[in-house]
């Protein structure tokens, strides 16, 4: 069987599953076999269900007391139910929609399963879709892998898929060259596919698993390194420091810069200089000042003929940096211009902002006329916006985004008008806080340039973990902000129900997601039928987000309902309220970025963290939120208090789990970065290894499509 192979070819998978694999992004054999387990049980010990408690992961073993089947007669969903009896108790096991579990019970069989333990309405504990197997005589039960469930797919049902190829596909293509399988005592990688998936005990299974979190961040960090060296063979613009006219400017500023912001202005002005392409990340909580830092650093360089792309993630977001500019550098002898998918600013210097036609704006761009372009990613993409060209681009500076492949710049070096194939410098900016360990090793290609204090005139902002019977009180103290002339956000997970979850919620959980629609119904006629209520969420047109967006900037609607589109960026001073629906549910560098959206004007601001969930782990993490001093503490405690990966979202690699959790690991951390220094220092050549070469390409293209 090969491992290019599609998924649905293989005998015993057939079309149907296999394109539940492929909604996972597993399309071939060899994906299938590389999807690790998320962790392991021991099947041949299960506790007793007296000790059960919400939210355990537990092993159970018991018999049947009783199975039910049900229909809910709504969508079709369906529902089946045992009662499953040990010798201290008795727990219910429940499966939704999946009406071939029914025919294999039959009472008084015994069985062994695992699962996650949740409360019904009624205080009645229950685990839903468990992993089980029929006790029969032959079984014997030991370790078992568990493997992150998708719709319609059990855990059981992947290692059952997975079980069907592992013994008859082609062996893997090592790719960690023999010296570093030697020096880091790992096995070979047909070994670990065969103990990662059908482990003998758990010794082996977690030696297996090691080797899948150390390739990954091997090949990161070795990919870094690449990029790393590649970066110092290139050259950069030459733009010197001119010390006089930073003073100058800098005293123009009509605030003064806190420390850490002249630090990183200073260490991106010396590496501006140094002739090769900057390659840095400017990281600071919101509202540290990052956009100000990066602003300045354009200026540099346009008072030495250089230009400047500024990007932002956002069209709302572009078009407040653009009036940041006009506010802050309007009175210098230096164009700009705003250049969106719909608009066209300009601002030539000196006051005098006028609308010309888009072609002409352009136009000077490709002259070099205009020294600074404020946009989205639309502005080096081949998009609607025509292909913009620029006539002399020094830097270019991306706002949340954390890196840029080598290729990507190569593609941006040709469009800058460059001469003798310099490449610009590059500044990414982010306010995710990433605790340093991470960022060293994920982001090991940038430098790093730290703001860790806010700008002295800033407020702290009182956040405070609001229990379900403060609600009312909450509300009498959000109108009174508000009769003071303040504004509120009010954030919800959702943009409306679905109905199966409807259904599913209910049963499962007491609390229930909020949603920005009902939300915002409720509040509006119910709650604050006096105040002037707007929301806005992704479902909505870019226009009707714009103009709501001004309606709330002018002071026009008191209070906005939003999902998670109020993340990044927007900065409306008079809000001073933040209160974030089903807080338990947000990530928590998702959190401190919402808290962020006040406190940024002169008034005291508050955050208000509304949860249902009375589990400790939620409870202790909100409270991290509302004690943090900064987000880079934030992050260091998240890390201790359940792993990197929450953290950051997942997403950054194809094995975001197993990558996140080795990032915690120091032992894997130096390891790989031992073997990835090895690699490039140590006279391995890339060359003679094509499979380690074909793995790089693979992580590299990852990267730089995020
Ligand atoms: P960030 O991009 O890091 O979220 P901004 O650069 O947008 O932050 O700054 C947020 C606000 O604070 C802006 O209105 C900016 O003008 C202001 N600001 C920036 N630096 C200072 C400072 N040192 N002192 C006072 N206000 C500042
Ligand atoms: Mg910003």
């Amino acid at each position: 069987m090969k491992r290019t192979g599609p998924l649905s070819e293989v005998k015993g998978i057939g079309p149907k599953m296999a394109e539940k694999f492929n909604q996972m992004g597993l399309l071939t054999v060899g994906d299938l076999l590389g999807h690790t387990p998320l962790r392991y049980e021991d099947w041949s010990s299960p506790r007793p269900i007296s000790e059960f408690s919400v939210s355990d992961n537990v092993v159970f073993r018991g018999t049947i007391e009783k199975a039910f089947h049900r229909r809910i007669f709504r969508k079709g969903l369906s529902m089946t139910e045992v009662r499953l009896r040990d010798e201290t108790g008795i727990i219910s096991l429940i499966w939704f929609n999946q009406p071939y579990v029914k025919y294999g019970f039959k009472e008084g069989d015994e069985i062994v399963g695992s699962g996650k333990v949740s409360i019904g309405k009624k205080n009645n504990l229950f685990i839903s879709n468990p992993s089980y197997e029929i006790v029969r005589e032959e079984t014997v039960f030991g370790v078992m892998p568990i493997y992150r469930r998708v719709r319609g797919l059990s855990s059981k049902g992947i290692w059952t898929a997975v079980k069907k190829i592992i013994y008859s596909a082609e062996p893997a293509k090592e790719f960690i060259p023999e010296k570093i399988l030697k020096l880091e005592n790992i096995p070979d990688i047909n070994e670990c596919i065969r103990a990662v998936h059908v482990p003998s005990d758990m010794k082996e299974a977690l030696r297996a698993k090691r080797r899948f979190a150390f390739e990954n961040l091997f090949l990161i960090q070795l990919s870094s390194l690449i990029q790393k060296k590649q970066l110092l063979d290139m050259k950069g613009p030459m733009i010197v420091d001119d010390i006089d006219f930073a003073k100058e400017l800098l005293s123009s500023v009509p605030f003064p810069l806190t420390f850490a912001q002249k630090r990183s202005l200073w260490e991106i002005m010396n590496d501006m200089k140094a002739g090769h392409p900057m390659n840095r990340l400017l990281q600071g909580d919101v509202g540290s000042g990052k956009t100000v830092v990066a602003a300045l650093s354009a200026v540099m360089g346009a008072k030495q003929g250089f230009q400047a792309a500024i990007m932002a993630p956002t069209e709302i977001l572009a078009r407040q940096h653009y009036l940041t500019f006009k506010s802050l550098f309007g009175h210098l002898d230096i164009p700009f211009a705003l250049v969106t998918g719909k608009e066209t600013l300009v601002f030539y210097g000196k006051d005098l902002e006028s609308s010309v036609k888009r072609k002409d704006i352009l136009e000077d761009i490709r002259k070099g006329k205009i020294k600074i372009v404020i946009g989205t990613h639309s502005l080096i993409s081949e998009s609607k916006t025509g292909s913009i060209e620029f006539g002399k681009l020094g830097l270019v500076v991306v706002d949340e985004q954390h890196r840029f492949g080598v290729d990507q710049r190569g593609k941006i070096a040709q469009k800058s008008g460059l001469k003798d194939h310099l490449v610009p410098h590059f500044l990414s900016m982010s306010a995710t806080p990433i605790p340093r360990t991470v960022a060293i090793s994920m982001f090991g290609d940038l430098d790093l340039s730290l703001i860790d204090e806010l700008p002295k005139e800033r407020k702290p902002i009182t956040t405070r973990v609001i229990p379900p019977e403060a609600r009312e009180r909450a509300y009498d103290f959000i109108r009174e902000e508000i009769k003071k002339g303040r504004q509120a956000f009010i954030v919800c997970p959702r943009i409306e129900k679905n109905e199966d979850e409807e259904i599913f919620v209910a049963r499962s959980s007491s609390d229930d997601i909020k949603t920005v629609t009902e939300e915002f119904r409720r509040l509006s006629q119910d709650i604050f039928p006096d105040l002037s209520v707007a929301m806005i969420h992704g479902k909505m047109k870019p226009e009707e987000k714009t103009a709501v967006m001004h309606d709330f900037h002018s002071g026009k609607k008191d209070i906005l309902v939003a999902t998670s589109v109020i993340e990044v960026g927007v900065d409306v001073r008079n809000a001073s309220i933040m209160m974030i629906e089903n807080a338990d549910r947000f990530g928590l560098a998702q959190l401190y970025q919402f808290k962020g959206r006040v406190g940024r004007g002169p008034h005291a601001s508050y955050c208000l963290l509304f949860s249902e969930s009375s589990s400790e782990n939620s409870l202790a993490r909100l409270k991290a939120v509302a004690e943090a001093k900064n987000g880079f503490e934030l992050a260091e405690k998240d890390l201790a208090l359940r792993g990197p990966g929450e953290f950051l979202g997942g997403a950054q690699t194809g094995r975001p789990d197993l990558t996140m959790t080795a990032l915690q690991d120091p032992e894997i951390l130096k390891g790989s970065r031992r073997a990835a220094e090895e690699v490039v220092n140590g006279g391995i050549k890339l060359e003679e290894f094509a499979p380690l070469k074909e793995k790089l390409d693979i992580i590299q293209n990852k990267f730089h499509l995020e």
